[in-house]
């Protein structure tokens, strides 16, 4: 059983779980600790206990520990890409580039770590200076979801690390393999018992008890919007900082004026690989009229070719749906979508391949409108909408009209509308002639309305999130 990570040491529980690979559900990856409330307390408490030392490292020494973890990360990118598809079901290439920038984020923060600058201002009283200082929070509570199962984790705890922060982490249960890897890398770098916790189990029970233990100071988040706003009732309860990154559904505009191809290639990338499980995914087709039918005919065209296979096996484009919990609840979209008028065009029965695993076809139903629920709700599978309109201006009407703001994307040859676009989509991120899925680690990501409360994650602007400011006056 590989086992919880608490105040430097490790900590098997009673209670395990499988960790099911999905390509081939008699493969058991391995099995995994399920913590109790109680290792939940014991983690925290060694949090807060090593919080001091942590924090008071010099500035190089937590630098050099994220350098360590970010190298080690990246030497085994294929062994841990290897587990990452076997637990996940994303491509190898997929998992393998999801473990290089895990490595990258980490050594982007050991950087950070070096640049936590602060401000020094003139007061409006004479012989008055005011400094303005970042310092961290304390106790950071980390909980993520099953999709990205290394590169979110490593974007919450890097940054968390750099600027002073102790952590308690909780990964999904369904793809603790990779969480677990981090950890044991981490454990090896060298940092005070207790500065980095791991504590495996489910979101109910421990992610639920890091959220309400007052001893921790802030809580990040990334997963869908109903456990998004639970936590975020309960941490406003006790006033304690949060920051959450939920679902998507997001638009890809098709203006008649863009090439084909590359509609095509941005389209098919963005709605379906990962299988289309990316909260950035592109599940609404926002397409005008005079492109319209060449476009739906192309994609289908491409559909017909995607291999969907084992994630490991070379040649294989779209892996399996995550688990079975997860492909029947795709499968109930469709059966909605049908039942609301759209016309399924391609695609959405289950595949039976040599293996027993979650295959599914990649959907596209065209003939869609805006109010039925296959394009207000995120499905978080291989399922794509298209929504036919007459112009510009109602490609922008429609691609706005979600709940949603997390990437929005537009493929033109239209700098016009291009630039237009980019002011007016309701989105954090915005994306033309490029796939809505699929950032760079160095920059902000985040999204606007049920999509993120916050402040953004990654790059500079993870400091914001992860330390407080203090305001020092000093005379003479
Ligand atoms: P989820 O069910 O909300 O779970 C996310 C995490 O929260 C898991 O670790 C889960 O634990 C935990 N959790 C569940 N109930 C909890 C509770 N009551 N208190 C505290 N923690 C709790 O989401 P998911 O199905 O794993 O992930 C898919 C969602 O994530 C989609 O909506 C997707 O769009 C979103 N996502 C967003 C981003 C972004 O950056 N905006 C990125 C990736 C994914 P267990 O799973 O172990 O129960």
């Amino acid at each position: 059983m590989k086992a919880n990570y608490i105040d430097g040491a490790w900590k098997a529980s009673d209670q395990s779980i499988e960790n099911i690979n999905p390509s081939d559900i008699s493969d058991v990856v391995d099995r995994y600790a399920r913590a109790e409330k109680r290792d939940t307390e014991a983690a925290v408490e060694a949090a807060v206990k090593a919080f001091p030392t942590w924090s008071r490292k010099t500035p190089q020494q937590r630098a050099d520990a994220l350098d360590f973890i970010g190298s080690e990360i990246i030497a085994r990118k294929q062994e841990l890409g290897d587990l990452l598809a076997r637990e996940e079901g994303k491509t190898l290439p997929e998992a393998i580039g999801e473990v290089n920038r895990a490595g990258q984020i980490f050594k982007f923060f050991a950087g950070e770590a070096l640049r936590m600058a602060g401000d020094l201002v003139d007061s409006i009283r004479p012989g008055v200076a005011v400094e303005v200082t970042r310092e961290p929070l304390g106790v950071v509570g980390i909980i993520t979801p099953w999709n990205f199962p290394i590169a979110i984790p490593a974007w919450k705890i890097a940054p968390a690390l750099a600027f002073g922060n102790t952590v308690v982490f909780k990964p999904a249960e369904l793809t603790p393999g990779s969480a677990w890897a981090l950890a044991e890398i981490i454990s090896r770098a060298d940092l005070p018992h207790g500065t980095f916790n791991l504590v495996m189990g489910r979101g109910s029970v421990i992610g639920n008890a890091i959220v309400e233990d007052s001893r921790v100071n802030a809580v990040t988040f990334t997963g869908s919007v109903d456990t998004g706003r639970r936590i975020a009732a309960t941490c406003v309860g006790r006033m304690a900082k949060f920051q959450l990154e939920m679902g998507g559904k997001n638009p890809l505009v098709v203006l008649d004026d863009a090439d084909l191809d590359t509609a095509v290639n941005i389209a098919v990338n963005g709605a379906y690989f990962s299988t289309g499980q990316r909260c950035t995914a592109s599940s609404r087709l926002i397409v005008t009229e005079g492109i319209h039918d060449r476009f739906v005919n192309a994609v289908t065209e491409r559909l017909a070719k995607l291999v969907v296979g084992d994630a490991r096996e070379a040649g294989t484009q779209m892996g399996p749906v995550v688990d079975g919990r997860q492909l029947n609840s795709v499968r109930e979209y469709i059966e909605i979508g049908q039942s609301e008028g759209a016309k399924l065009v391609y695609g959405g029965d289950r595949l039976q391949l040599a293996r027993e695993g979650y295959y599914l076809a990649p959907a596209l139903f065209t003939e869609t409108t805006a109010d039925m629920r296959i394009n207000r709700e995120e499905i978080f599978g291989p399922v794509a909408s298209v929504i036919r309109v007459a112009d510009y201006e109602q490609a922008l009407e429609e691609a706005n009209r979600t709940g949603f703001g997390l990437s929005s994307g537009i493929c033109t040859t239209s700098l016009k509308h291009a630039l237009h676009f980019k002011r007016h989509a309701e989105a954090g991120m915005i994306m033309v002639n490029l796939p809505t899925a699929g950032v760079d680690y160095h920059v902000p990501f985040g999204g606007r309305k049920d999509s993120s409360y916050g402040p953004r994650e990654q790059g500079p602007a993870a400091i914001e999130f992860y330390t407080t400011v203090k305001t020092t006056y000093l005379a003479g």
